[in-house]
């Protein structure tokens, strides 16, 4: 029985091929990736469990992606994957399901099959984590963001509040104060987490007003767009006017393929060098998923232009 079973398995492995590289992820910094690595001849799979663009196809509008003004984050993705396909990079809509990480070939398996490669490059994204109250889905994209740095200029003198209490709310807050006319900062704790400096510099901005102890119960609207939050402060409800409302309570890096086989920093995020390897020789890792200040579709696409420049040394080329 063993035997049929590696013989079968044996036979299996002659017909599979060997690619340089396997991408894990089909979003700006993988599209980025399997383009560059094309480029540079090296033999390419990109792995995406649903449809390639990652994030930014949920977004109606992205306005910081220079040469773009003002475009659907669809159609943006759309100009990427159009650029990929310009190249000879097989691309495969499979979920990755494990990875084997050997010292010089790394499986990686889908509910379809196996693949092998010489190098893989992680590139999985993040997602910020919702706030989980009534409304919350109903204005997504309309009132409720997940990311001041990219929608806070479309509430230029309007009023806003930032949920949560550690550094990424105190620095989106800080953010959005110089557009914006108002900024509530909505902190579940009777203090706030984020770093004395930055908590300093708020309470100097003059449009800014920390509210401590308050927990949002729900996000409400007109039927088209955001208008309130509903509160409960000190014990207290309350309804607090507002043109929107920007969750800042965490971003979860999808890992959960690496987890425990490379090295990761505070919250999770993988470890890289300033070429994108992992603390395992090989792999690589780009985007949201790894330890970095700014995740937006300039630095993932960066990420993934540097680790394909990673790979090359790897393979020393
Ligand atoms: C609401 C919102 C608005 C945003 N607006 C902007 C903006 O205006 N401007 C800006 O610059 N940035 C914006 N961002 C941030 C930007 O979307 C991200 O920084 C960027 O998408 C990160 O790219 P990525 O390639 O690392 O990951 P992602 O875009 O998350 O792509 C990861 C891809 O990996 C795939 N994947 C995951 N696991 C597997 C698996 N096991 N097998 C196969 N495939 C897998 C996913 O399906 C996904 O397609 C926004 C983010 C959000 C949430």
């Amino acid at each position: 029985m063993q035997n049929w079973r590696s013989r079968f398995r044996k036979k299996k492995m002659e017909y599979l091929k060997m690619y340089d590289l396997i991408i894990i992820g089909g979003g700006p910094a993988g599209m980025t990736a399997a383009l560059y690595a094309a480029r540079a001849d090296l033999n390419v799979l990109l792995l995406e469990r649903g449809v390639v663009g990652g994030q930014v196809i949920n977004t109606y509008e992205v306005d910081n992606y220079p040469g773009f003004p003002k475009i659907n984050g669809a159609e943006l993705m759309m100009h990427f994957s159009e650029h990929v396909e310009q190249q000879p990079v097989e691309i495969r809509y499979e979920e990755v399901t494990d990875v084997e990480l050997g010292e010089t070939i790394k499986c990686v398996r889908t509910y379809n099959g196996e693949y092998e490669a010489r190098a893989i490059l992680y590139c999985a994204g993040a997602s910020p984590k919702p706030l989980g109250v009534p409304g919350e889905d109903t204005y997504r994209g309309r009132g409720v963001s997940y990311c001041a740095t990219c929608d806070g200029a479309f509430f230029r003198g309007r009023t806003v509040a930032v949920v949560g209490g550690g550094d990424t709310a105190a620095e989106d807050a800080a953010y959005l104060a110089r557009a914006c006319k108002q900024v509530y900062v909505l902190v579940r704790k009777p203090y706030m987490r984020a770093a004395a400096s930055l908590q300093r510099k708020l309470k100097e901005l003059e449009n800014v007003t920390i509210m401590y102890e308050t927990v949002v119960r729900e996000v409400q609207g007109d039927g088209t767009f955001v208008n309130g939050v509903d509160i409960i402060r000190a014990g207290q409800e309350e309804t607090l006017a507002l043109d929107g409302v920007f969750a800042a309570i965490g971003i979860v890096p999808e890992t959960g393929l690496l987890k425990g086989k490379v090295d990761t920093c505070t919250q999770g995020f993988i470890a890289t060098d300033e070429y994108m390897m992992t603390s395992i020789p090989g792999v690589f890792a780009a985007g949201d998923v790894v330890q970095k200040v700014l995740r937006q579709i300039i630095t993932a696409a960066a990420d993934g232009a540097v680790a394909v420049t990673g790979v090359l040394r790897y393979f020393d080329l």
